[in-house]
């Protein structure tokens, strides 16, 4: 089968790979319809996720048909369309009994487990791939039902669940104002679980033009290019007292407003934009950074809510609301390509060439 594969730090190739079988009876292979490519693989193969181990597979979202269940598999059955999600959990240790499947203790003793990662979370194949292995199949895996097609489908793999999670996580709720910085997909998405939620206004601030259209397409948004109009003002004159909730969307490859890499800049922003006793929720990705201003955060009486997204909590209502809302679940599609094409698809997702927000690759 073919299969994207990390050669190296910025090498990867479309590649014949061994098809994947069973190899435990609580597992299904799935034949893939479809697959993209997250900001979180280009960390991978940019070098900043270190121990990525050459020659794994890469991507963590995905949609296809079932071909094949182990013994114990007892909701599936071949045939069956199904949408994977990113995160990997047992679903019935006692973390997964709570709903924080992302610190499922089976798999990796409370460490999240993803597919297409690095061996700290745990080296499974990922899922750019033709067909994949997915572990514990009754909890990894959800049906597609037949209203619903894969391009609104492959939003619930993770980022329409990572957004909703952050929404979520902040407690954010009617009437709130909500700034969303970063809107890359995982951004518009949290746009839309906040409008979804009844924030408003919603504060959207990236310097892409292409996701500033996507964000203005919600009644409730006020867009800012924060290379043009600082953030920290605009939302302290329109809010009087900064947001009651600031999402960042962006994590660590922030740059500031003049284009220089500053890995703290979308938390420095969320420091300032955020009213006091306000809360700040983190989805981007971190490593660690070298200060943090602690005395911010205790002389605004401030909540920091951060984490992996535990997808499959969100899995059954985001798929009842994509299913009455079909057109919210694939609005950050901008290319269709076929899966032949990945390797070019990254070389547009990563330089952002042609206006890129995220690509279905169709097998
Ligand atoms: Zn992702
Ligand atoms: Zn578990």
């Amino acid at each position: 089968m073919k299969a994207l594969v990390y050669e190296d730090v910025n090498r990867i190739a479309l590649k014949d790979m061994p098809r994947p079988r069973l190899e435990d009876d609580e597992d299904a292979v799935v034949r893939a319809t479809a697959t993209t490519i997250c900001g979180t693989d280009i960390h991978l193969v940019n070098g900043k996720t270190p121990q990525m181990r050459p020659g794994q597979i890469l991507g963590h979202e995905m949609v296809g048909v079932v071909e094949e269940v182990g013994d114990k598999v007892a909701n599936f059955a071949p045939g069956d369309r199904v949408v994977v999600p990113s995160t990997i959990a047992c679903g019935r240790c006692s973390m997964c009994r709570q709903g924080e499947f992302a610190h499922c203790l089976t798999v990796l003793g409370g460490e999240t487990a993803f597919f297409g990662g690095p061996e700290t979370a745990g080296g499974f194949a990922g899922l750019q791939a033709e067909f994949a292995r997915i572990p514990f199949a009754d909890v990894g895996m959800l049906k597609i039902p037949d209203d619903v097609d894969d391009d609104a489908a492959l939003s619930l793999s993770d980022i329409f669940p990572t957004a909703y999670f952050a929404v979520d996580n902040a407690q954010v709720s009617d009437g709130e104002s909500v700034a969303v910085f970063g809107c890359g997909p995982v951004g518009l998405y949290a746009v839309l679980s906040a409008a979804t939620r009844g924030a408003i206004p919603i504060f959207a601030i990236d310097r892409e033009p292409e996701r500033l259209e996507l964000a203005a397409r919600f009644p409730e948004v006020k867009v800012i290019d924060f290379t043009r109009d600082d953030p920290v003002e605009v939302i302290g004159r329109e809010t009087g007292s900064g947001a009651d909730v600031v999402i960042d969307c962006v994590g660590m490859e922030a740059t500031d407003a003049s284009g220089r890499p500053q890995p703290s800049a979308a938390q420095m922003y969320a420091l300032r934009c955020v009213r006091h006793t306000g809360v700040i929720s983190i989805v981007g990705l971190y490593g660690e950074l070298e200060s943090y201003p602690l005395g911010q955060l205790v002389s605004k009486n401030l909540s920091v809510v951060a984490g992996n997204c535990n997808h499959r909590a969100y899995l059954a209502e985001l798929l009842d609301y994509i299913r009455a809302h079909s057109k919210d679940g694939k609005f950050v599609w901008s290319h269709r390509l076929p899966f032949g094409q990945i390797e070019r698809a990254y070389d547009m997702f990563i330089n952002k060439k042609d206006g890129m927000v995220k690509p279905l690759l169709t097998m």
